[in-house]
């Protein structure tokens, strides 16, 4: 049995001989043939130059080179493609996703299982944004067709089969988290301390960011927030039609009077703002579908040790 690494890296070129060091100490240990594959995502800080520094010395290494910052999904996505092994483990070179727990990922393969998932707790995160997420993930899986864990991130480990169903999606826009509950199989979940990102870091988690990854794990995967604009537009118009024949029977009742400005102003911002986020809503699905049409590649390659021919190309 053969096992791949795929390590996507931006800019880590502090971290990465470390970060190898530690690996190959872990993987030496399971004695297992394998290979570990870097995919350099448009670094600037000197990556690539490390990593061609490691390939020259270990004939373990494999890189991968984008002709710019293409994110971590087409990173993943990339290392996938070009992963050989029976076993693909995906992990972060920042070493926030600890070498030590491959052991135990290879383990739970052996008995069996296609998808071994290391999930992170949250010690040390701040409470709000624990609570956040908590809320978060109560939202989305009451939406959404497929169920997401706080805490489950891209490490894990797949099998053969499960990375050939990943690669069948392919898809432009790529929710990972996502896409790894869609494609199923038999799943285990261990759980690990938290690591905390180096203090110098600044994690890719801007507040912005985070808002956008939410929605598009509530768009990615269906169509139900058009179905709730239906279900707001019949709800308002049994309110409007409720509210029409409640101030007729007044009117018929009590004679004619013209009340009522504030009701006339709360409905006339209230109904154009919520028209605006439905407008928005749509505008989602259909910027999605102008992305997905152009069907340009998720990145580009500029340098890589592997041959080119070895990439797994699944979907048309
Ligand atoms: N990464 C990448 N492309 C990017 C951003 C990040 O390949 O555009 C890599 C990065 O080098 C690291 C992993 O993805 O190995 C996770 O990134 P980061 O630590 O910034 O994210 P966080 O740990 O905050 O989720
Ligand atoms: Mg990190």
């Amino acid at each position: 049995m053969r096992l791949s690494l795929v390590v996507p890296c931006y800019n880590e070129v502090e971290v990465i001989a470390r970060f190898h060091q530690a690996l190959t100490h872990e993987l030496t240990a399971t004695g297992r043939p394998y290979e570990v594959l870097y995919v350099d995502d448009g670094s600037t800080d000197g990556t690539l130059e490390a990593l061609v520094e490691l390939a020259a010395t270990d004939e373990s290494v494999r890189y991968l080179s984008f002709s710019r910052n293409f994110g971590k999904e087409a990173a993943m996505l990339a290392g996938l493609r070009y992963a050989g092994g029976d076993a693909v483990v995906i992990m972060d070179a920042d070493l926030q996703h600890p070498p030590e727990l491959i052991g135990r990922m290879l383990t739970e393969y052996e008995r069996g299982f296609d998808q071994v998932i290391a999930r992170r707790n949250r010690t040390g995160d701040p409470a709000t944004r624990t609570l956040a997420a908590r809320a978060y993930y109560w939202l989305i899986n009451k939406w959404a067709d497929v169920e997401l864990m706080d805490g489950v991130g891209d490490f894990r480990l797949l099998s053969r089969r499960a990375v050939d169903g990943l690669l069948e999606l392919n898809e432009y826009n790529r929710f990972s988290k996502g896409l790894f509950a869609w494609i199923g199989f038999e799943s285990i979940l261990f759980e690990y301390d938290n690591v905390k990102a180096a203090p110098d870091r600044k994690s890719r988690w801007t507040f912005r960011r985070l808002v956008e990854y939410g929605l598009d794990g509530l768009l990615s995967f269906n169509n139900k927030p058009l179905r709730m604009a239906i279900y707001v537009g019949l709800l308002l118009t049994a309110v409007a039609a409720g509210y029409a024949i409640w101030v007729l029977v007044a009117a018929l009742l009590h004679g004619v009077d013209m009340p009522g400005y504030v009701t006339l102003i709360a409905a006339i911002t209230g109904l154009g703002g919520l028209q605006m986020v439905m407008l928005g809503v749509i505008g989602e699905y259909i910027g999605r579908i102008y992305y997905e049409t152009k069907k340009r590649p998720h990145y580009l390659l500029k340098q890589t040790n592997m041959d080119p021919s070895s990439r797994v190309e699944k979907a048309p």
